[in-house]
């Protein structure tokens, strides 16, 4: 990709729009165009379309949506059913109106079946029921990364669907009703510690496994794709390794130096028994995540003080 080319990044603000803007800055790209939610609405169709008509913009990465953890999804799954189809169709379609080079959506493993296969490969896709916890959320994403396949065969475009794993790193979400587990168990052990508590309570049973990646992993893989000439497709982007939520905690509480008892909430839901991703189809092009787990937590751990403190060393990770 040519380093002129005029990019935006839809969701600067959020973790993995951060991630993207600090790695193509770090690799050389300087026409990044970015807007704030309050400059443009992206549920706003006529907007977006004013937008793309005025800004030439050659490539977006579409990582504007609304996220959240595994109560958010279950709790207000209007809004996230909503939000993201209405934003995914406003980008997507002005972006085609546009002339727009290359687009880059960005999904979550949550849009496979829950009673997949594991690891899970691309082709499981649409092959039986969604865990009920977020499927609205999935059934947007799935319609985002259709939309991309559908333009791609009907108009020729060049839009590509990346689904990582569970992801972490700065910028996350960190308010404990609607953040995802690693971002809250950090929180918890760090004020456990604080406040040098007995005990730290961890949702539901412990034992569903998770596979977690660093954003800036994530970033990596998007730059590599955009690089590569990668113009269609599906790609599950993971590390292709998963512990179990009992793992995970002792992991945290390990990097924060947190030495109490973990106490398991049954009455909170586990979610997915599983979701380990088959990455295969990216390492097969030789791509492979690089921020082992508790490296990536320390380093996210540093960040979380730090911002808490008043100071943001986002770029830590970067290389
Ligand atoms: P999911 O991967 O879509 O299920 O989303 P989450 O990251 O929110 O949850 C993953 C797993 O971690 C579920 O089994 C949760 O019950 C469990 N979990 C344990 N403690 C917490 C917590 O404090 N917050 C969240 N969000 N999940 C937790």
């Amino acid at each position: 990709m040519n380093k002129h080319a005029r990019i935006f990044v839809a969701g600067h603000r959020g973790m993995v729009g951060s991630a993207l803007v600090r790695r193509l800055l770090a690799d050389g790209y300087r026409d990044i165009v970015t807007r704030s939610r309050a400059e443009l609405d992206l549920t706003d169709q006529a907007a977006v379309n004013r937008f793309f008509e005025d800004e030439q913009i050659d490539v977006v990465l579409l990582a504007a949506a609304r996220v959240g953890g595994i109560l958010a999804n279950a709790t207000r799954p209007g809004e996230f059913i909503y939000e993201n189809l209405v934003i995914e169709t406003n980008v997507i379609h002005a972006a085609y109106r546009a002339h727009v080079e290359r687009l880059v959506f960005f999904g979550s493993s949550c849009i496979y079946p829950k009673q997949c296969p594991q690891p899970i490969r691309e082709e499981y896709l649409l092959t039986s029921a969604l865990e009920p916890t977020n499927d609205a959320y999935a059934i947007a994403k799935i319609a985002g990364l259709k939309l991309c396949d559908a333009y791609n065969r009907e108009y020729n475009t060049q839009f590509v669907a990346l689904m990582p794993t569970n992801l972490y790193g700065p910028n996350d979400n960190y308010d404990l009703n609607s953040s995802h587990v690693l971002p809250a168990l950090l929180r918890k052990a760090h004020e456990a510690k604080v406040s040098g508590a007995a005990t730290l309570t961890v949702w539901g049973s412990g034992t569903p496994r998770r596979e977690f990646l660093h954003v800036d992993d994530l970033a990596a893989a998007t730059l590599f794709i955009l690089e590569h000439n990668v113009t269609e497709g599906l790609f599950n982007v993971g590390v292709g390794d998963d512990l179990s939520i009992r793992e995970l905690a002792e992991c945290i509480n390990r990097v924060v130096g947190f030495e109490g008892e973990l106490v398991f909430d049954t009455s909170k839901p586990d979610g997915t028994p599983r979701k380990l991703l088959d990455v295969s189809r990216l390492a097969g092009m030789n791509w492979h995540a690089t921020i082992g787990l508790e490296q990536g937590i320390a380093a996210t751990y540093r960040d979380f003080v730090a911002s808490r403190a008043g100071s943001t060393p986002a770029a830590a990770l970067q290389a």
